[in-house]
């Protein structure tokens, strides 16, 4: 520990500062994938001229760029680390998570296209396939020697998936499936790898059968051959976009294209050659979620991937605000340093302090997601609760996560004033690159009404039996007198008053840095905006109204609600954290930004919690002072916070901003 004695926005005098030890918060935050993320740190700095080409190639040099270090990444194993060894993979999904969050520290248009090739397209033909597609197919894209594309989403519906166009008709005479495209909005759009380099594509379409539509499935149909589209194939290049623009996004209209039976990714259903339907599912809605959830691990990685971006701004914006100088403010003799200046302080750190807080919530869910897909048992068979809140997390997760890159690169850039402005330091292409991360993999608000709808029915097993109409039933009718009692605010209030000291008091005598505190007030605002959605809801059933009606009219409630519900889950993580560390500096460096993220979280909720009659005045102005006096006692620690995410010093580039 040391005394610290910044000005002008300095911790108060005889405060000692907890020594932090840069490679042990490294080798915490890297966890039992150390190895692997430094392994993607040595490729990242290997191909370091990507960051530079990507501002001065045409677009189409750019993406056969980013195709090139794609498939020397490959050899390397960095990405193939999810997949069967048998197949050359490493067998480790929670190692192909934590490459590709690290891979985010470079180039984002390599990390999305390492994402569609080898978690949609690859990850589909493992997940949804069987034996025979993994033969054909996984060695060969493993190693970046056949390219593919994910083509789900289409002009006209991208969150719906159910409603696709796309039909693909079994055709018993030939053994073989028809694959249309039905109307003009049916057109598969924004398909990464789609314009230029893929070769076959996982297909998602209307699977017809005897004149029977058995809903969305998905096939493997090829649409390049020598560079050439496919018989049937039309494919178009989406052009250039807002940012990742190393990816090649483009459309894919199908007329008649016909593929053999075996092209059916069969996992869960398949078609006799006699052209009879036969799945271990029997309800629709049942088989077509299962097989959305197999593919969570794609949502669970731009979740990291967002979380990673924001770190590398973060690192370039705390080590600029310890060079630059404004204003003298407490001398004469020299300007102040940016980030003794408390406003810059509350702009950067609640920031770093919630980008650890996500960190972990993120290694949280990566971990779930590896102890349940890396079971023996397939996944239809698991226990359903558990798949589901894994669901229902990584959708949250992710929405926070990218939600709060848009957010923090924004706040890093002005915070580097013009120089932040100039691409050489990098946030043109972070701001750019990242944005569309809120809306692909799941649109954000669409994914936080998802986790609501799970929260409201507490996982009902029946509940992926429902479809929109049907879930909104079940919300507002069966389930909602459910949801109040097991919301019951008194419920919440006693077991919170068994939690601290002060009775009724609680918020009034606990301690503003008592975590149990603070997880009570995060429990106390979710529970309660759960009962007040749960009671609209049923206020507008009873008086009469159309359930679809009366959900959107909660819409902003529910929203709320999953909010709430996902940064407890992220308090929780962080404390959880914090507590299984031994005595010493580092548990009071942590200790320290766990406070200011819960603290910041209910400040910004401030209104909402004196509205409920949780934050008096001076509560809620003692939580401010709190939040200036953690950010004081940060201030030194900043850059060793920083330091510790281990960005290599050429992804952050900026040289006349990190030094
Ligand atoms: C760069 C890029 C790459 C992509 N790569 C691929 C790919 O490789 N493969 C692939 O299949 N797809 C891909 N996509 C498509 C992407 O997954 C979709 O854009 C995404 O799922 C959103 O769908 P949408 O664009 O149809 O938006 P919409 O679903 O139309 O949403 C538009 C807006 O409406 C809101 N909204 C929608 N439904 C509701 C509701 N019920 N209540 C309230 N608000 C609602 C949403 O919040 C959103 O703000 C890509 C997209 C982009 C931009």
């Amino acid at each position: 520990m040391a005394t610290d004695t910044a000005a002008p926005s300095a911790p108060e005098p005889g405060y000692v500062r907890p020594e932090v030890d840069v490679p042990a918060l490294k080798a915490l935050l890297d966890g039992r994938y150390a190895e692997v993320r430094d392994l993607v740190r040595t490729n990242l700095v290997d191909y370091a001229s990507i960051l530079e080409e990507a501002e001065e190639l045409s677009v189409d040099d750019y993406r056969e760029r980013v195709r090139e270090i794609l498939v020397e990444m490959a050899a390397t194993g960095q990405t193939g680390m999810g997949f069967p060894e048998e197949y050359g993979g490493g067998g480790d999904l929670g190692a192909s998570i934590a490459a590709f969050e690290t891979l985010a520290y470079g180039d984002l248009s390599v990390l999305v296209k390492a994402g569609v090739q080898f978690g949609l397209f690859g990850g589909a033909i493992l997940q949804l396939g069987t034996e025979r597609h993994h033969e054909a197919y996984l060695s060969d894209l493993i190693a970046g020697r056949l390219m593919g594309c994910f083509a789900m989403t289409e002009t006209g519906h991208g969150s719906n998936v159910q409603a696709l166009g796309t039909v693909a008709t079994y055709d018993a005479s030939t053994q073989e499936f028809v694959v249309t495209t039905t109307r003009e909005d049916a057109v598969k759009d924004y398909i990464g790898n789609a314009a230029k380099h893929a070769d076959v594509a996982v297909v998602f379409a209307q699977l017809e059968v005897g004149g029977e539509s058995q809903g969305v499935h998905a096939f493997v149909v090829p649409i390049r051959d020598g560079g050439e589209p496919c018989p049937g194939v039309h494919l178009e290049d989406d052009g250039r976009k807002m940012g990742l623009n190393g990816v090649d996004n483009g459309r894919i209209r199908f007329e008649g294209v016909r593929v053999p039976r075996t092209a059916l990714l069969n996992r869960f259903a398949d078609v006799t050659p006699e052209g009879v339907y036969e799945s271990s599912i029997e309800n629709p809605n049942r088989r077509f979620f299962t097989m959305l959830g197999t593919l969570v691990q794609g949502r669970v990685c731009v979740g990291g991937g967002g979380i990673n971006a924001a770190k590398v701004a973060l690192a370039i914006a705390t080590r600029y605000a310890v060079r630059r100088r404004q204003f003298e403010a407490t001398s004469k003799d020299q300007e102040e340093l940016l980030l003794d200046y408390g406003l810059h302080q509350r702009r950067l750190l609640p920031l770093i302090a919630r980008t650890y807080a996500l960190h972990f919530a993120q290694e949280a869910v990566a971990l779930q997601l590896h102890d349940i897909f890396s079971g023996t048992q397939a996944p239809g068979e698991e226990d359903d609760q558990r798949r589901r809140e894994l669901e229902s997390r990584a959708a949250g997760t992710k929405a926070l996560g990218t939600w709060h890159a848009t957010r923090t690169i924004q706040e890093c850039r002005e915070a580097c004033g013009g120089a932040g402005y100039l691409s050489v330091n990098r946030f043109a292409a972070l701001k750019a690159d990242t944005d569309v991360f809120t809306t692909f993999e799941g649109d954000n608000h669409v994914l936080m009404q998802l986790v609501a709808k799970g929260l409201l029915t507490d996982y009902a097993s029946d509940f992926e039996d429902l479809d929109q109409l049907g879930t909104v039933r079940f919300v507002t009718g069966l389930a909602v007198e459910t949801v109040i009692e097991k919301t019951s605010v008194h419920k919440l209030l006693e077991r919170v008053r068994d939690l601290l000291p002060g009775g009724d008091e609680w918020d009034q005598e606990a301690g503003l840095l008592d975590p149990d505190y603070q997880l009570a007030m995060l429990r106390f605002r979710e529970e309660h905006m759960l009962g007040g959605v749960a009671r609209r809801l049923k206020r507008g059933i009873d008086q009469g109204m159309n359930p679809g009606a009366v959900f959107s009219r909660v819409q902003d409630h529910v929203i709320a609600a999953a909010n709430a519900h996902v940064e407890r889950l992220v308090l929780e993580a962080f404390v959880a954290k914090t507590r299984e560390l031994d005595d010493g500096d580092l548990k009071v460096a942590l200790n320290l930004l766990c406070d200011l993220f819960a603290l910041s979280t209910i400040e910004a909720d401030r209104a909402w919690f004196m509205e409920h009659g949780r934050l008096t005045v001076p509560r809620s102005k003692a939580i401010s002072r709190e939040i200036g006096g953690l950010c004081r006692k940060i201030r030194p620690l900043a850059v060793d916070l920083v330091d510790a995410w281990a960005v290599p010093p050429e992804m952050l580039r900026s040289p006349d901003l990190v030094g």
